[in-house]
């Protein structure tokens, strides 16, 4: 089998069995070692010969448009939707490494959009979830860690508005867009081409969006167009790379945002985590039909609302109280038999 065809077919093998990212990682003697995640574990799933190894590294950045002669610098690159058989975009960063250059691909997610039901979110906080959707305007901020449901939760709750509310213009900016989903307007940024999130979201301002979606908030402008646009009659939607809702306040204030208008413009934050449930079937022993005993995930979160208690008590410089707690959550699930505490310790940093 040709260099080629062989990383093609691992890469589509560790997509079909529900694999969220593959590295190809460069080893001490040439090849290349490719490690899959899934359900936010990882594992070798297959190894390119040092013979092939160049060859695979070459047809991957071909494939995303990045010019193989640069070799000493990140780049970042996306592979098109339907090449070798991917149901969406692959995102594409190469990082130089003493090794070699190590290529880490974001794939697209296979099958349906969960319903907001079938995520598994507590009742409580989906109702919320809900309420806060239905809103006007505002900022809304889902955060944790990469692989951890932000923007799977965002996606279905949205589908569900989409479809009974066809009056509001829904636009999502997205890096790259790894879903398509009837009823949204998905743009997907292309940074290196000087179309950001920033720049995506002024065009996407003046087509008059009602509910914007920006992928991530990541920088100062970013934070500071987020803002403006919640705070001028849009519901504006992001997610955040932190840890527990409360950090979200300080993580937006460290990137320069104003502590006044913050306050006035977020609306609610859900800080969410994933976790493994033990599988029923086999009473977390394992078995054939599971991976050591775990089958699937399950969501544990924090839900600060940002009501007129916590606006007080924020402005008072005092820690927010919390509509759902992540450790309360998390315990009941052990308390409850659907995870363990040695889980718990791995996925809830
Ligand atoms: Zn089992």
């Amino acid at each position: 089998m040709s260099p080629i065809s062989l990383i093609e077919r691992l890469v589509a093998q560790a997509a079909g069995a529900g694999a969220s990212d593959v590295v190809a990682e460069p080893q001490d003697d040439g090849s290349l070692l490719l490690v899959a995640r899934r359900d936010g574990l990882r594992s070798p799933v297959g190894r390119i010969p040092v013979d092939a190894a160049a060859q695979a590294v070459a047809r991957l950045k071909a494939l995303a448009g990045l010019p193989a002669y640069i070799t000493d610098e990140p780049q970042d690159g996306a592979i098109a939707g339907g090449t070798f058989g991917m149901p969406g975009d692959v995102r594409l960063a190469c990082l130089p490494t003493v090794r070699g250059q190590r290529l880490a691909l974001r794939l697209p997610v296979l099958g349906a959009l969960p319903k907001p039901e079938a995520l598994r979110l507590d009742a409580g906080v989906l109702a919320q979830l809900r309420q806060a959707l239905r809103r006007r305007d505002g900022l809304l901020l889902v955060t944790g860690p990469t692989g951890s449901g932000k923007t799977t939760t965002i996606h279905s709750l949205l589908a569900e508005l989409a479809a009974e509310r066809t009056d509001r213009q829904v636009v999502t900016i997205e890096d790259p867009v790894e879903r398509r989903i009837p009823g949204l307007a998905q743009v997907a940024v292309s940074p290196a081409r000087g179309f950001g999130y920033g720049e995506a979201l002024a065009a996407a301002l003046r087509q008059d969006a009602d509910v914007l979606v920006v992928g991530e908030v990541r920088d100062r402008a970013t934070a500071a167009a987020c803002l403006t646009a919640a705070l001028t009659g849009h519901l504006v939607i992001s997610t955040l790379h932190c840890g527990r809702a409360a950090e979200a306040v300080r993580r937006l204030t460290d990137l320069g945002v104003d502590r006044d208008h913050l306050r006035s413009a977020l609306s609610l934050v859900l800080a969410q985590r994933l976790v493994r449930r033990r599988h029923d079937a086999c009473g977390g022993a394992g078995c054939a039909a599971c991976d050591g005993g775990f089958l699937g995930r399950v969501p544990v979160c924090d839900l600060l609302l940002l009501d007129d208690a916590n606006r007080t008590r924020l402005a008072g410089g005092l820690p927010p109280l919390l509509a759902a707690d992540l450790d309360e959550q998390a315990a009941a699930l052990v308390a409850g038999g659907v995870t363990t505490d040695a889980e718990l310790a791995r996925s809830v940093a």
